[in-house]
């Protein structure tokens, strides 16, 4: 990689996480002067493998080191928050490793990669995977980065061709000169308002993904995304659940169908897509789309569709015994989500949930008051869905659970258990954050697959 532009900056990485230490390291190799600062001591202490490199560790700096050139925030960090503000407030240019990955990209001997990118409140992971299995089948030298775990910035350094950028709001609002091939706004719904502040503020951090773009992708069931993409340029093309139109993907009868980088192109069986759900075949649209803008042929979709592996806690099918079937969508961290993992089902126990975020939950439970059997409630919010489904689903069965640790998901499996009817599903879509019960939404969907077994386990089996 040519170091000239980095030789000896002066660079203030702010935040020792995955992608602060992927930075660094990317810096420290092209002869930047790294510091790294962290308001956590231990998460610091976990780095210090690069001071042999020689960069230097100082924790909670909330101004930049004298003379510093250039500061790489976690996307963690508010804009307002002291370091990133105090920086903005000296002239200091303020970048995220994700606009750092882009220019380290823009100066590879070899040329730039390919960058797609995916953006939106919900199915950003599931359409990063689709992609990355579709390019994949394709042939293409492809790795899904950004917020799907791997930094950006090691998908660039490994030196792949294709990248399929998973970009959160967070992400995108430091973002300066990245301009992807091609971008996608899935949707968007009130979640992180507590970081923007505003929901245009954050529509406006998501629509920084069509910068630029050759083609820009988006959804056109969405009221949303329809919106900001008017910030796009002139190449655009969306999707949509309904038989599509020239210039759109959608569905028609049993099969996806391409009516925008063809006249009617067949591209998969709606039965390819997993796991099924209405949300499940946007994203598959918008993977599709994606790929079409960088000029996969029709069969490739198909065949990624077809080998793409559903990702943990989304929609996730645990057990059925009885008839009853036990869903795992713990990563319905938000109403929005929790709508799209509702809807897939008729008759539903609903375990919901956790921290609101300040978001409302009246709506989810008005348009989903038909298909509920059963509520069981957990954590901290509980009051507040309780609240909405007694003025929207008055008929619906409460059962609220106070302990709020592993103990009190077991007490929400064996009321949801004893409660459902044959053909129903127990389905965990919080719609909430699982801070306040558990260690992240992976812990709180193990914690309800550990309960699912114990609970059958418990119960002889029906003859
Ligand atoms: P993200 O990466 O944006 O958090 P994921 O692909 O991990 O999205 O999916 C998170 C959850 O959001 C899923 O478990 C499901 O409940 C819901 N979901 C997935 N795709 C969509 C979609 N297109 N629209 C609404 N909700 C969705």
């Amino acid at each position: 990689m040519a170091d000239s532009r980095y030789r000896g900056l002066r660079v203030l990485v702010a935040g020792a996480g995955v992608s602060g230490r992927s930075a660094a390291e990317a810096l420290l190799a092209a002869g930047a002067e790294v510091t790294v600062t962290d308001g956590s001591a231990d998460r610091l202490a976990a780095l210090a493998s690069l001071e042999s490199q020689g960069a230097q560790l100082v924790p909670g700096l909330s101004t930049p080191p004298e003379d510093t050139d250039l500061v790489v925030t976690s996307p963690g960090w508010r804009p307002d928050a002291p370091l990133p503000a105090a920086a903005a407030a000296g002239g200091i240019e303020v970048i995220g490793e994700v606009e750092l990955a882009w220019w380290l990209d823009q100066e590879r001997p070899e040329g730039p990669a390919t960058w797609l990118a995916v953006t939106g409140t919900n199915g950003k992971t599931t359409t990063v995977s689709m992609l990355e299995s579709i390019l994949r089948a394709a042939g293409a030298d492809v790795v899904a980065c950004g917020n799907v775990g791997l930094p950006v910035v090691d998908a660039v350094r490994a030196g792949h061709r294709v990248l399929a950028v998973e970009l959160s709001s967070f992400q995108l609002h430091w973002q300066r000169a990245l301009r992807p091939k091609a971008g996608a706004v899935l949707n968007l719904a009130d979640d992180h308002l507590d970081w923007h502040g505003s929901l245009e503020s954050y529509g406006e951090a998501k629509a920084k993904v069509f910068a630029g773009n050759d083609v820009a992708v988006f959804n056109a069931d969405d009221e949303w995304s329809t919106r900001l993409v008017e910030a796009a340029g002139d190449r655009r093309v969306s999707f949509t659940l309904g038989v599509p139109q020239a210039g759109q993907l959608g569905v028609d009868e049993d099969r996806l169908v391409d009516r925008a980088f063809g006249e009617d192109v067949e591209l998969a069986l709606l039965s390819e897509v997993r796991p099924a759900g209405p949300h499940n075949v946007a994203n598959a649209l918008a993977a599709a789309a994606l790929a079409r803008a960088h000029g996969v042929e029709p069969a490739a979709v198909a065949a990624g569709l077809r080998d793409f592996e559903p990702g943990a806690h989304r929609s996730v099918l645990i057990a059925e015994a009885d008839d009853v079937s036990y869903v795992d969508d713990s990563k319905a961290t938000n109403p929005h989500a929790a709508d799209a993992a509702l809807r897939a089902h008729d008759s539903v126990v609903w375990i919901a949930g956790g921290l609101l975020k300040g978001a409302d939950v009246d709506e989810l439970v008005r348009a989903n008051a038909g298909r509920l059997a059963t509520a069981v409630l957990i954590g901290r919010d509980r009051g507040e869905f309780s609240a909405a489904l007694g003025r929207h689903a008055p008929d619906v069965p409460v059962h609220e659970v106070a302990s709020g640790d592993d103990a009190g998901m077991l007490e929400a499996v064996r009321l949801a258990h004893d409660s459902a009817r044959p053909g129903s599903v127990v389905l965990l879509a919080p719609a909430a954050a699982s801070m306040d019960m558990f260690t992240d939404y992976a812990h709180r969907g193990r914690a309800f697959a550990d309960a699912v077994r114990d609970v059958l386990s418990e119960t002889p089996a029906a003859t």
